[in-house]
């Protein structure tokens, strides 16, 4: 054996950029490695921790031991590592936070206290040991029990009679202290539908509910559905993680249920598809890096070429990573890996909770589950021998993380691509701007899709002026009389409509009409949307809520208005214009969660609905063949947005949503309803020309230097104390001051939302020319943050920002 290691270097979860050395004890260290957990105390505190290397180099000061080993295999491989080590330096964020936010096995573990002896408990308990066995006293079992191990209090209170009191006398005499721990969560405590469960071994003595359940287990061999069991088994959920704590039975968590979606077998690939295909299985071959970015308009077929690509890439016994947008992952998408990969397929979702992710990871590791589906966080997915990764939609916003660290999924999958030698496919029907730039430039490789499916038309897209409806109706009504008569034709066909309002248009506000004053959150600079259910306004960054005012706050005149459209109001109007319809609404106010939304969903694909209405969630890669009307309420909302990608955000949202129309035989239409019908976002989503969007953005890009022709990051310095806020903002302005090389500052300055949950926000915008500037003098930022002391979350450091607010 070589000698072993006596000390480990660990990154901690602090903001601090440096990692620490621990002492290893004794019976550690074989075991541990890099990229294994730790627990290591800190100050008074036990941080949960991440090795990054074993050594014998003798440290300058005294060092204290690890406390525990949480891992017996790294929880990051060395590959994994290094994109980490990548993450911390490219995005500026401290490498202890960027390394837990890859191990979400961190899940498992939960805050709690855990006892351990002192010194002097120590003693005492030996003496016991050695003493005659006094096994009732329950002060001598707690102590004969921590001196095998430290232990957490639930667990103590458990097993001992009075445990609390027990221990909280224990530790006035100073035989035990207590410490506030990361302590090992039951890994059982997933719903009874979400588990499995298999029969280990018989045992005598058992309770009645647990010995029926055990005989149940024992003539019905094999893995069951523990919720299935409960109808043949009374108790038998409560029974169940009884016996899996004596280790009779074994419980699992169920991957993903493996039956949704319609079944569909492989389509023959057309020209197009093949042809774009061939290149990337030629890559694949190779076994180099590689980055392509897939443009097809919707419905073209691009799941087809990713589903042909796995494929080709198992079969090159390597694995597979593919990304889709956080609301992107339905069960019908997961449902054509399903059938496609049967067994195979590990699908990593956010709303997943900690057991269920833990449980796929698992399974990615052991490399039983050869091809992952994920949002976001699944680019740190254990995959080894990785030969592609997929990401869909790759201009959808949310692969952009919105806390430290701020790292952009899309691109942090093309830098673990580019290390592991893998093929990257991008797929969009409107690439971002960057993306599509870098085909330009020759970064990555182009494959278009230009055609729907079958020569299946592109929708016609109509636009409506909302102001010339006006002027000839007299009327403010939501839905134009065009909408309404092509809802209403719909209706009388069977087909189906959807109809698509921003956020913003959803909510609805209260202004005064003699003074303009709208009521604002008491912590935000937000105005607070009305909810009529609860009749309160609350506000949508930080819950504050309160009654509607009977006089205007401000000029204290009676004349309070409701302004603004409102989902329910929406909703009241549809139904008057349409009593017989069945309509179903996804927003964020109508859902409650993953299930509801996934219901909702099937039931408009199954016909249950005439009509669905929604938010920015339903413009998103839903193929429901039925649908042949999609109706934007309003295109205006978000082009007045004070941020650069304004425009192009507007273009995908309206081109996205328009292709949720006619994917099936029947060619469907787009009523676009606007204000702004001579913007040429807004015209571009009309003709649905991508090429003539991206021509004059990119020129508006390059003529103000922003991204792609420039390296952006968004500073916000903030703080509940307003003065301080603003005069450390100064200073930060004055280290960039006069401007460094090859950078141009913008700000401070009060930022878009200038308070957000009470804390005042001050704005400074870096463009660079290069990278490698910006890196650098962000880095110096944070130094004069740190070196001066500033509570660590005081500054935000945003680079590459998808949004400025
Ligand atoms: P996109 O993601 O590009 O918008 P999809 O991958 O959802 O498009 O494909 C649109 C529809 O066309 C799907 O219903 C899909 O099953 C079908 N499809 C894909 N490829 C073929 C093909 N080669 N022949 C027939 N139908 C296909
Ligand atoms: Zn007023
Ligand atoms: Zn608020």
């Amino acid at each position: 054996m070589p000698r072993a290691p006596l000390y480990c270097d660990v990154s901690l979860p602090v903001p601090l950029d440096q990692s620490f050395t621990y002492g290893l004890p004794e019976t550690l260290r074989h075991r541990v490695q890099p990229g294994c957990r730790v627990l290591a105390p800190f100050g008074t505190r036990t941080l949960t921790g991440l090795v990054l290397k074993t050594h014998s180099d003798p440290p300058q000061a005294a060092l204290r031991d690890i406390l525990r080993l949480l891992d017996e295999e790294p929880a990051l491989d060395a590959e994994l590592l290094q994109l980490g080590k990548w993450i911390a330096d490219f995005y500026c964020a401290p490498l202890g936070e960027t390394l837990r936010a890859m191990t979400p096995l961190a899940g498992e573990i939960r805050r709690g206290k855990v006892y351990s002896l002192t010194k002097s408990g120590r003693d005492v308990a030996r003496q016991l040991h050695l003493g005659s066995d006094q096994a009732d006293d329950p002060i001598a079992t707690a102590l004969r029990m921590l001196d095998a191990r430290p232990l957490s209090a639930s667990y103590l209170k458990q097993k001992i009679q009075n445990g609390a009191a027990v221990m909280k006398s224990l530790e006035k005499k100073g035989f035990v202290e207590a410490e506030d721990v990361a302590a090992e969560r039951d890994p059982l405590r997933a719903s009874a539908e979400r588990l499995r469960i298999e029969f280990i071994t018989r045992a005598e003595k058992l309770p009645k509910a647990e010995r029926e359940l055990l005989s149940y287990l024992e003539l019905h061999p094999g893995s069951h559905n523990l919720g299935e069991v409960e109808a043949f088994v009374t108790k038998a959920s409560t029974a169940a993680r009884s016996l899996a704590r004596k280790q009779l039975v074994r419980l699992t968590i169920e991957a993903m249920a493996e039956n949704h979606g319609p079944i569909r077998s492989p389509h023959a690939l057309n020209p197009q598809q093949q042809a774009a295909f061939d290149c990337i299985r030629a890559a694949l071959d190779s076994q180099k890096y590689r980055t392509f970015l897939l443009q097809g308009v919707t419905g073209s077929g691009k799941t087809e070429v990713y589903l042909n690509a796995i494929e080709a890439t198992l079969a090159l016994g390597r694995s597979a990573l593919m990304l889709v947008p956080e609301i992107g992952l339905t069960p019908a998408v997961a449902g054509q890996f399903y059938q496609r990969f049967p067994k195979r397929v590990a699908i990593l979702h956010s709303a997943f909770n900690d057991n269920e992710r833990a449980q796929e990871w698992r399974r990615i590791r052991s490399g039983e589950a050869a091809v992952v589906v994920a949002t976001r966080s699944g680019v740190f997915a254990p995959v080894s021998n990785l030969g592609l990764i997929i990401v869909d939609e790759e201009h959808d916003q949310s692969y952009k993380q919105q806390e430290t660290p701020r790292y952009h999924g899309r691109d942090v999958a093309v830098m673990r691509a580019h290390h592991a030698g893998a093929v990257v496919v991008l797929g969009s029907a409107t690439p971002s701007l960057e993306s599509r730039y870098n085909t330009e430039s020759g970064k990555y490789t182009l494959l278009e899709l230009p055609q729907r499916i079958e020569r299946r038309p592109m929708p016609q897209v109509e636009l409506i002026d909302m102001r010339q409806e006006f002027l000839e109706t007299r009327k403010h009504a939501t839905f134009s009389r065009g909408l309404i008569d092509a809802v209403t034709a719909r209706l009388a066909n069977g087909e189906q409509s959807m109809l698509l309002l921003n956020r913003r248009g959803f909510s609805s506000f209260v202004a005064c009409r003699a003074c303009g004053e709208r009521v604002e959150c008491a912590n935000c600079s937000v105005t607070l949307t009305y909810h009529r259910r609860e009749r309160r306004m609350l506000c949508h960054y930080c819950n504050y809520s309160e009654r509607v005012p009977e006089r205007c706050p401000k000029c204290d005149s009676e004349y309070i208005q409701f302004m603004g459209l409102g989902s329910e109001r929406v909703e009241a109007e549809l139904n008057g214009a349409f009593p017989k319809a069945r309509i179903a609404r996804l927003d964020r106010d109508a859902i409650n969660g993953k299930r509801d939304y996934e219901i909702i969903l099937a039931g408009f694909r199954d016909g249950d609905y005439d009509i669905l209405v929604g938010t920015q969630m339903i413009a998103k890669g839903h193929d429901i063949p039925n649908v042949t009307l999609v109706g934007i309420v309003s295109a205006d909302v978000g082009l007045g947005l004070p941020d650069f990608r304004a425009a192009e955000r507007t273009f995908q949202l309206l081109t996205q949503a328009g292709g949720r129309a006619g994917r099936g035989e029947t060619p469907g239409i787009v009523l676009i309803q606007t204000i702004n019908p001579d913007h040429y976002a807004i015209q571009c989503a009309a003709a649905q020309d991508y090429q003539a969007f991206y021509e004059k953005e990119i020129h508006f890009r390059r003529s103000l230097n922003y991204p792609p022709f420039a390296a952006l990051a968004n500073i916000i310095i903030q703080g509940r104390d307003e003065e301080e806020a603003l005069s450390r903002s100064a200073a930060l302005g004055r280290v960039l001051q006069p401007a460094p090389e090859g950078i141009r500052v913008m700000g401070p300055a009060a930022a878009a939302m200038a308070r957000i949950k009470n804390e005042y926000r001050f704005q400074m915008l870096l463009k660079a020319a290069t990278r490698k500037r910006l890196n650098q003098v962000v880095g110096d930022l944070r130094r004069f943050a740190t070196a001066g002391k500033w509570n660590p979350t005081s500054l935000i450091i945003d680079v590459d920002p998808m949004t400025l607010l």
